[in-house]
């Protein structure tokens, strides 16, 4: 059987799906991390060691300086 795709648990929250949909980041980083679930991204490992992490910080950890909230 397929496993079912699960999201990730802070994707209503999370500043890289809002930035997806004001057409400021590529829907690979939602397709490839949020929309699957994959705790490989940096932001979800952060979260879960309540550490710091800016709102314009991609999935792979790389800062994009050009992302404003
Ligand atoms: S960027 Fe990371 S923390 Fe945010 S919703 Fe996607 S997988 Fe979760």
């Amino acid at each position: 059987m397929k496993a079912k795709k699960k999201v990730c648990k802070w994707y209503q929250l999370c500043p890289i799906k809002y930035f997806v949909e004001q057409g400021k980041l590529d829907r690979k980083w939602i397709n490839e991390y949020c929309l699957i679930d994959n705790k490989k991204c940096i932001r979800y490992q952060l979260e879960e060691s309540g550490k710091y992490h800016p709102c314009n910080m991609l999935p792979n950890g790389e800062i994009m300086e050009e992302l404003d909230y």
